[in-house]
């Protein structure tokens, strides 16, 4: 299997309200949107492996209330779910940004109990969408 994550960001104050956080960084994207402002990832390759993940997340036990899932997009990874049981497991609250292409995905996350908080980004009106995501995911009315 691929390695999900393109990199991760240790701590942060900034990407969860009111909780510390590390970002995971998901590989990919099924969107070119112009004003994207991570590129790199979503036009990368997965770097890190889940394993590693689970080393980093046990290094931090005690010192992270959170984990945000970013990229790129998180829901386009099969892997989400067993970072989101992982996480889960180790207490964490789970966050995820989303594009909200993969809706069965983000329903199942609610469903298991596995995501805390969503972030989603609203890209535009059917009518607009191919203008500014570069993809036809909706159809124009
Ligand atoms: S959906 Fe988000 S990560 Fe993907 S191209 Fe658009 S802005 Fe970038």
């Amino acid at each position: 299997m691929a390695n999900p994550i393109y990199n991760i960001t240790p701590f942060s104050l900034l990407d969860y309200p009111d909780k510390i956080s590390c970002i995971l960084w998901f590989a990919g994207c099924n969107m070119r949107c112009g004003y994207c402002y991570n590129p790199e990832i979503v036009t990368g390759q997965g770097r890190i492996a889940i394993e590693e993940v689970k080393q980093f997340l046990s290094s931090r036990t005690g010192l992270l209330d959170a984990v945000v899932f970013s990229g790129g997009e998180c829901t386009s990874h099969k892997s989400i779910f067993e970072l989101a049981g992982m996480a889960k497991d180790m207490g964490l609250s789970v966050k995820i940004d989303t594009n909200g292409s993969h809706p069965a995905v983000i329903k199942w996350l609610i469903d298991e109990k596995l995501v805390d908080y969503i972030a989603l980004d609203f890209k535009a009106l059917p009518s607009q969408f191919l203008k500014i995501t570069g993809k036809k995911l909706v159809s124009a009315l």
